[in-house]
């Protein structure tokens, strides 16, 4: 029984062979989304009522009011034909390798039949990994452009041909750990694109320390404590003001390029620097199952899109002028 296994003080699978463990099943993976989903118990959706029985088909059968619920309603597993187990197992894989998992990866290596369904997988479990009203950035954040994607790759210049436009903030002093980092993808780098970015992610007050551009001599305005590093050739200095968000940006093309090898349309970017993201930010846990625990509670707490809705995905038009 898995409900025995797993604790509130260790609710994950600290190691593959501890995963094997404890999912050897389809009932031990109903069991633990119960228990993430009902972690005080049981309770029906329809009365509030706590005592259910189990079903052969893995319902609980609310005694009150007659009433079947199912662990995977309206989750990332609602109407998928295919075990809990397989999706166990690739929310492992992509939660416990450093760089993720690709649609071909899973194609090639694990033998899903087609690269569709493996991409709608991933996608699916990517459009859960951002919660809504995460904490604001604090303390020192650096801001800075990027531009993702395209054809040719190398290609210098703000808003080369191709390329999608993206916003990237890191939080940490200058020669420290770098902290948490957002991403944003943008229609362009506007003053309007850069502020919204700016307040959904970053506590007022902060010091935001900036390049030159002139998109972000409002900051100040907005209620930030602004510092911009004009960048020229040769000037070190305000280099290394910004080093953190270079260094992030530099890691996202490489995940991108390698893992990805540049597979990613402008559509569904946002999903992707999402995943990284969602990495990233959980980089320093001690277990990587710890991340496989987060995204299961973000599985079956954040309603998925639909498989339409999944597909047909267009990027986020914020702040377009
Ligand atoms: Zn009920």
């Amino acid at each position: 029984m898995f409900g025995v296994k797993a604790t509130s003080k260790i609710p994950f699978p600290r190691t593959f062979e501890e995963f094997l463990e404890w999912f050897s099943t389809e009932e031990d993976c109903t069991e633990y989304l119960e228990w993430i989903r009902w972690p005080d118990g049981f309770v029906c959706p329809g009365c509030r009522g706590m005592k259910a029985w189990r079903t052969d088909r893995g319902l609980r059968h609310c005694q009150a009011c007659q009433r079947q619920s199912s662990a995977t309603a309206g989750t990332v597993f609602e109407d998928s034909r295919k075990p809990l187990r397989l999706w166990f197992h690739v929310m492992w894989l992509m939660m416990a390798q450093k760089t993720g998992l690709s649609a071909r990866n899973l194609c090639d290596t694990y033998g899903f039949g087609s690269y569709q369904t493996a991409w709608g997988w991933l996608q699916k479990l990517r459009s859960v990994m951002i919660r809504a009203g995460r904490e604001h950035l604090t303390g020192r954040v650096e801001v800075d452009e990027a531009f993702v994607g395209g054809q040719k790759e190398g290609t210098r210049g703000r808003g080369a041909e191709g390329k999608t436009a993206v916003l990237v903030a890191v939080e940490g002093d200058p020669k420290k750990k770098l902290g948490r980092v957002r991403f944003r993808c943008v229609e362009a780098i506007t003053r309007e694109s850069v502020e919204l970015f700016i307040m959904d992610y970053v506590e007022p007050g902060t010091l935001v320390v900036t390049d030159g551009l002139s998109v972000y001599d409002h900051l100040k305005a907005a209620g930030y404590d602004h510092q911009a590093h004009v960048i020229t050739t040769g000037g070190e200095q305000a280099r290394q003001e910004l080093d953190h968000v270079h260094l992030v940006i530099s890691l996202l093309k490489r995940w991108l390029g390698g893992t990805h090898q540049g597979a990613v349309t402008p559509a569904h970017l946002q999903a992707y620097l999402d995943e990284f993201a969602f990495r990233f930010n959980r980089r320093l846990s001690h277990h990587r199952g710890k991340l496989f625990y987060r995204l299961m509670q973000q599985a079956v707490t954040v309603r998925p899109p639909t498989v339409k809705a999944l597909y047909a995905s267009k990027p986020q038009p914020v702040g377009v002028a």
